[in-house]
């Protein structure tokens, strides 16, 4: 059987500390599945169609699906008869809500495991929230986001209001 992890998350935009936790698990495993959140009470800085169009561009050459969701994520894994979720960590600020986030999880769905990857360290201080709030001030991004979707990350966050 082919071995599967989904990895959720907002990806607004995708980053490059995103990119490297999507090509160390392409790694271990036949096929990441990255599945964009839609959360229809926060519209976010990019459309969620955006974000897949970039990760399928950042991903290209990899062993990567992309799809969207909405609601829980347990009810997406039963779905899609997955039971591996991947989340990143950076620092211990993360631990907590990832923590809870996991604890629930198992309590709602006990077949679907969470396992963590540590950040690489020069990627730890990275978020897409430090993406959008450089890039509306027309600050250099390049460090942040793969290299093939920088132009649309920078014209974007120069021409909308989304610095949250
Ligand atoms: P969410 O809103 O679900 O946290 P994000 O797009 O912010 O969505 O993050 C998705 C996942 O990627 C989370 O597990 C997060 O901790 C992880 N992540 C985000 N940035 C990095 C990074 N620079 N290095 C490693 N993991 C990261």
């Amino acid at each position: 059987m082919a071995a599967v992890c989904v990895y959720p998350g907002s990806f607004d935009p995708i980053t490059v500390g995103h990119l490297d936790i999507i090509q160390r698990a392409a790694k271990l495993y036949d096929t990441v599945i990255v599945a964009v959140l839609h959360n229809p009470g926060k519209q976010g800085c990019f459309s969620v169609e955006q974000r897949m169009d970039m990760i399928r561009t950042a991903c290209q050459g990899l062993p990567v699906q992309v799809t969207c969701f909405d609601g829980l994520l347990m009810a997406f894994m039963r779905e899609t008869g997955t039971n591996v979720v991947l989340r990143g960590l950076r620092a211990v600020s993360d631990f907590e809500m990832e923590f809870q986030m996991a604890q629930l999880n198992h309590q709602l769905a006990p077949e679907v495991e969470t396992l963590f990857m540590m950040t690489t360290p020069q990627n730890a201080y990275i978020s897409s929230s430090l993406v959008r709030e450089i890039g509306a001030f027309g600050g250099d991004i390049s460090a942040f986001i793969p290299a093939s979707i920088e132009e649309t990350v920078r014209i974007h966050l120069l021409n909308n209001d989304c610095q949250k």
